[in-house]
């Protein structure tokens, strides 16, 4: 499997690859496009004590015989805020999970224009981004089915049906649109409720969650605010021609 795919499908990601120093990405703080950089932090887990300490703590690293937790940090380049990310697992086998615990619960944005009913279930989904990414993909999901509602697009047999007659009538720009194309051919998140029904256990990489809920806020800003955009420069153009009509009518 190219390397690519193996970061979005199966193998556990961890969060120095998508917030470490050095590397681009979407902030979790202010959802702006930044670069990540380094930041030092202070010794996480105080002191243990004792004379025969229950656990060993060695830099960001706490461990015992046979587990191990430790903690990464980074801030964004353009907010500095900061971005804190923990990894637990078998002492000798390695990391075994990893989740962002800083920022918590976080909301991304959405435009005003967005139907309440889409935006709440966004918002909802985005505060699970990094912490829970299968949840996160589950309410990402619903997201886009409220916004396939609202935008009239008939009831098929499954979303994928849904999304294939949406992509067909509408006229997204080239990258959405095939955005969208790969939502739809992405098995995981396609049968996602399907699957938490039957109780299956699935893997959704924290990149697969985060460009899930991207692709969304192209929609808003493609189906939402941009349609309102347009229709106030047509407005105010048109209150100026008549406005000049006038003005050479009474001259
Ligand atoms: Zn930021």
């Amino acid at each position: 499997m190219p390397v690519e795919e193996q970061k979005f499908f199966g193998r556990m990601m961890d969060f120095e690859e998508i917030y470490g120093a050095d590397i681009a990405g979407k902030c979790p703080h202010c959802d702006r496009d930044t670069r990540f950089i380094s930041a030092s932090m202070p010794s996480p887990f105080p002191s243990m004590g004792g004379s025969s300490p229950p656990a060993t703590f060695y830099g960001q690293r706490i461990f015992t015989e046979v587990q191990s937790v430790s903690l990464g940090a980074s801030q964004c380049f353009l907010c500095k805020g900061l971005i804190v990310w923990l990894k637990s697992g078998d002492r000798n086998q390695g990391p075994l999970t990893s989740m962002r615990i800083w920022p918590i619960g976080k909301e991304r944005s959405v435009p005003e224009l967005v139907p309440p009913a889409v935006a709440q279930v966004y918002k909802r989904s985005s505060r699970l981004l990094d912490f829970d990414n299968g949840a996160c993909a589950a309410f990402a999901r619903t997201c886009l089915e409220k916004l396939l509602d609202d935008q009239k697009v008939k009831k098929g047999p499954n979303l994928a049906t849904r999304i294939t007659t949406f992509l067909e009538s509408h006229k997204l720009p080239g990258e959405l649109h095939l955005n969208l194309d790969k939502l739809r051919e992405m098995g995981n998140f396609i049968h996602l409720n399907e699957s938490f029904v039957t109780g299956d256990v699935l893997e959704i990489s924290p990149e697969e969650a985060g460009w899930a809920l991207d692709i969304l806020a192209d929609l808003f800003e493609e189906l939402y605010v941009r349609p309102k955009e347009q229709q106030e420069r047509r407005l105010a153009f048109d209150a100026k021609q008549i406005e000049t009509t006038r003005n050479i009518a009474g001259s």
